[in-house]
């Protein structure tokens, strides 16, 4: 058998390589071989003639130095579930900075008041911005008005008991200032 260039004697099962890895002498030139760490820090520890350059594998060792050279595969399994929840996890802080931009809502607003004033004159781009006025607070201070609880809105008791995520008053920002800048253009 040959892995790269060393040649590698298996094990058999007759008396005469039956001994401990110590004192394991080369099956074809008959000289004690030397222990040494397969790869330098794998932690297989294989046999090796010093003379011929043949190297003695104990049972399952081959399969080690496979595993050790392809990498274990629960262990490939974790790294690459790893790397996969790391994306994901990248992907949702990027929507969430993006959803929460005060540059891009300002200047989405910003867009739609104009447009409003060149197709529908100035009153309706007034109203285009008195209408961006709270999307954009929802957008801009999402994450301290998620964290308000205990508003009552009028009703006398407590509606909001519970923390609002911040992104999802922000998505709710981004879609009333697209509604009702389209609700603007088409009703006035
Ligand atoms: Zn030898």
């Amino acid at each position: 058998m040959v892995l790269g260039r060393m040649s590698i004697v298996t094990g058999g099962p007759d008396g005469k390589h039956q001994r401990s890895s110590k004192d394991r002498q080369c099956p074809s030139c008959f000289i004690r071989m030397s222990t040494v760490d397969y790869a330098y820090d794998s932690g297989i520890q294989i046999n090796r003639c010093d003379n011929c350059a043949g190297v003695w594998l104990d049972q399952g060792q081959l399969e080690s130095i496979a595993c050790y050279r392809t990498g274990s595969p629960a262990v490939n399994a974790l790294a690459q579930a790893q790397a996969k929840s790391l994306g994901a996890q990248n992907r949702w802080n990027f929507f969430q900075d993006a959803v929460r931009s005060k540059s891009a809502s300002g200047a989405v607003a910003m867009l739609c008041i104009a447009i409003a004033f060149y197709a529908r004159g100035p009153e309706v781009a007034f109203r285009s911005f008195a209408f961006a006025l709270l999307p954009l607070v929802c957008i801009w201070f999402s994450d301290g008005l998620g964290n308000l609880t205990g508003v009552s809105l009028g009703l006398g008791r407590p509606t909001v008991t519970h923390a609002t995520p911040g992104v999802l008053i922000a998505l709710a920002g981004w879609i009333l200032l697209l509604c009702r800048f389209i609700v603007a253009m088409l009703l006035w």
